[in-house]
Formats: C-alpha cells, sequence, structure tokens
C-alpha cells in the first residue's frame, strides 16, 4: 500500500495521461479480432495473469468471439517502489490441466520478460494445443530476456505506468486510462 495520506497527493502521482480510454478500446477490438482469425472458430481458454490484466481481460473476453473459457493465475514481481528486483513468483496456479486447451496468455505489460518467460516455460510442460501470448503493453527497451508476444496493443517507453489494472502500491488499478506515474 503506498503511503498517500490525501486525495490531492493521490492525484498529484498521476503526471499525465499516456493512452485514452478511446484508444484502449480501439485497440482491445483490433486484437479481438486478431485473435479470431488465429483460431477460426476453434475453442480458446483465456489465460490471465493477476492482478494487472483483470481489467483487460474483462474487455479483450468480451471482444472475442470464437468459444472461451477463462482462467487465472498470478504471478508477482517483486518491485522496490517502482523497480523490479528481478524476482518472479507464482502465487496462484491454474486450477487445471490444460492438455486439450489452446491457451491464449493475457498479460497487462511485459518489461524485461522475466515473467512472460517463466510462465510459458511451465505452461509449455503442461502440453497445451497451442500458445499464443496477448499483452495490452511492451516495453522493449527494458528487455533483459528475449522474448516477443504475438499480439502486442501498445509499445510504450521506459516509463513507470498505471491504471487500466496496473498498479502502484496497489492503487490506481482502476482508472480508465494508462497514466505515467509521478514518483
Ligand atoms: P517483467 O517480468 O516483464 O519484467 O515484468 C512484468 C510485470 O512487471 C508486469 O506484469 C507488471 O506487473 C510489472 N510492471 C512492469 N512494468 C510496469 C509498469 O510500468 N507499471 C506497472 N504498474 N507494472 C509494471
Amino acid at each position: 500500500m503506498l503511503d498517500l495520506k490525501t486525495k490531492s497527493e493521490y492525484e498529484r502521482r498521476i503526471k499525465g495521461v499516456l493512452i485514452t480510454e478511446e484508444e484502449i478500446a480501439r485497440e482491445v477490438k483490433r486484437a479481438g479480432a486478431e485473435i479470431d482469425k488465429i483460431y477460426d472458430g476453434r475453442p480458446i481458454l483465456l489465460v490471465s495473469i493477476l492482478k494487472g490484466s483483470f481489467v483487460f481481460l474483462a474487455d479483450i473476453c468480451r471482444a472475442v468471439s470464437v468459444p472461451s473459457e477463462v482462467a487465472f493465475m498470478c504471478a508477482k514481481s517483486y518491485y522496490e517502489g517502482t523497480v523490479s528486483s528481478g524476482v518472479v513468483k507464482i502465487t496462484m496456479d491454474l486450477d487445471m490441466d490444460i492438455s486439450g486447451y489452446h491457451v491464449v496468455i493475457i498479460e497487462d505489460i511485459v518489461d524485461t520478460g522475466r515473467t512472460l518467460s517463466d510462465i510459458i516455460r511451465i505452461l509449455s510442460a503442461r502440453n497445451p494445443l497451442s500458445m499464443h501470448v496477448v499483452t495490452l503493453l511492451d516495453k522493449p527497451s527494458r528487455r533483459l530476456v528475449d522474448f516477443k508476444a504475438d499480439i502486442s496493443l501498445f509499445t510504450i517507453p521506459d516509463r513507470f505506468v498505471i491504471g487500466y489494472g496496473l498498479d502502484c502500491g496497489e492503487y490506481y488499478r482502476n482508472l480508465p486510462y494508462i497514466a505515467e506515474y509521478e514518483e
């Protein structure tokens, strides 16, 4: 939890809107159509990586028209303020067998690439029929491990961002847009 004593302090830290609600809605629609095209009517399992992707998942699951199920997995990257410690931990695993499923991983942001590399290694070993990764945001300039999502909605510069599911100290996930965070 952040030490925010007042609402004005909370608001002051929202530095500026980087991606508007309208831009998000437009790209979510495009990504949904792209997923439909890849799977061509075959059923899919949307695996949301919590907590950051819960808002994105809610929108993307309504933008696809192939039959879909949803499932949740929780991965935590440990942060010192806005700087990643490099430690990734699966704190809640899937509660189902994914062999027999076309898996679509739904992630909020690819930064160093560590989280998704780990998750893909873990899920691949469970023999899904296929696996694709969809990320809302991508910060390619910060990559430490070689990783590229199959579908990426927005490429952003090296800034710490909040909103539309992304937090700072658990706050700001409910902002309808994506903003830069003021330290
Ligand atoms: P990676 O393992 O790719 O370095 O980090 C992925 C995770 O770090 C994301 O799922 C997200 O939780 C967190 N993260 C990376 N960059 C940002 C950012 O700019 N804002 C927020 N709120 N979280 C971030």
